[in-house]
């Protein structure tokens, strides 16, 4: 039934076919890849990652942002020795969204201005590895950074409805921060920040947990499919490691504690993010309130 669905697809489909060496449909909701070749659709054994030589999905997946914004992307990906120019295009069945994956190997048809010598596909990797760092990494701390929040988040809240699991987020804010760029200096304040980035980042408990800065010395750690007890414990963890660890920037030996708001929940395609994020806000305030250097959930 789906398949023959999809043939009004891929009829409309036809102009572009030769231009791409790949054409699939990826079906979010149901987790299905149909692959297009010549006028047929051949349902796929493979998730859509597998191709790319993955195991789980792609950091940057734009299929899913395609799906949630209703929006076309597109994005460069390498696998072994060759670019491939990606675009994902939502597209509206009668009950229904799937996303339109058209891939095109780029290789040796990618026009980039560059400085210096050289060119070539090493050069190009390195590029489109500093593109992805400018576009979505913190430039001090290294981690990611306050648009990575606005992109990956919907769609892990929106992977977690489609799966039914929760997903559980924490606000971090360091107490009292202005006291201690009053006293030592705004570059050891930095040096505090990207400390404390590090040590978040070394307690998340696996690969599809992630922090980013959300704005001066607040962070927020998303952790997809756990519940409001994991991320309580995990948040209880990271406050006391914080509070055990003296940070050596250039000499000054500093001690810093957090504050946390946890918030985690179940989920359903329309919950906001904002709300999402209010929620744990909400909690990190009460954290202050209470007298810092605590946990609220
Ligand atoms: P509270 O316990 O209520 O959170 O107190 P606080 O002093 O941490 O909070 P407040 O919001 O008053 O001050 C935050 C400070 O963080 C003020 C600002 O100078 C500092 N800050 C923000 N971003 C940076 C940064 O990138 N580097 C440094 N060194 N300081 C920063
Ligand atoms: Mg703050
Ligand atoms: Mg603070």
């Amino acid at each position: 039934m789906y398949i023959r669905e999809l043939e009004n697809v891929i009829d409309k489909l036809d102009i572009i076919m030769n231009s791409y060496d790949i054409i699939r449909i990826v079906d979010p909701m149901k987790k299905l890849v149909i692959n297009i070749k010549g006028n047929k659709a051949k349902y796929s054994d493979l998730h859509c990652f597998e191709i790319w030589g993955r195991n789980s999905e792609c950091e940057n997946c734009i299929s899913m942002r395609a799906y949630v914004n209703k929006e076309t992307y597109i994005k460069l990906e390498y696998l072994l020795n060759d670019i491939f120019m990606i675009t994902a295009m939502p597209y509206e069945l009668i009950d229904r969204t799937v996303v339109i994956e058209m891939i095109k190997k780029v290789t040796h048809t990618l026009s980039f201005r560059m400085e210096g010598q050289g060119g070539g596909p090493a050069q190009y990797y390195e590029t489109v590895d500093n593109i992805y760092n400018i576009a979505l990494k913190d430039s001090l701390t290294g981690i990611y950074n306050r648009r990575y929040i606005n992109e990956k988040l919907p769609i892990d809240m929106m992977t977690a409805a489609i799966s039914g699991h929760s997903i559980a987020i924490m606000m971090v804010d360091i107490d009292y921060f202005k006291d201690v760029n009053d006293t030592h200096g705004h570059l050891a304040g930095d040096c505090t920040l990207l400390n404390l980035a590090n040590i978040i980042q070394t307690g998340l408990r696996r690969e599809s947990d992630w922090v980013a800065r959300y704005g001066g010395e607040e962070f927020l750690i998303c952790m997809p499919g756990a519940g409001l007890q994991i991320a309580n414990e995990m948040a209880e963890t990271l406050r006391r490691k914080v509070q055990e660890t003296t940070m050596d920037c250039s000499g000054a030996m500093i001690n810093i504690t957090v504050s946390v708001g946890v918030s985690a929940k179940m989920p359903d395609p329309n919950s906001s993010m904002d709300d999402f994020i209010k929620e744990a806000d909400i909690k990190l305030y009460e954290a202050k309130r209470k007298g810092r250097n605590r946990v609220e959930a």
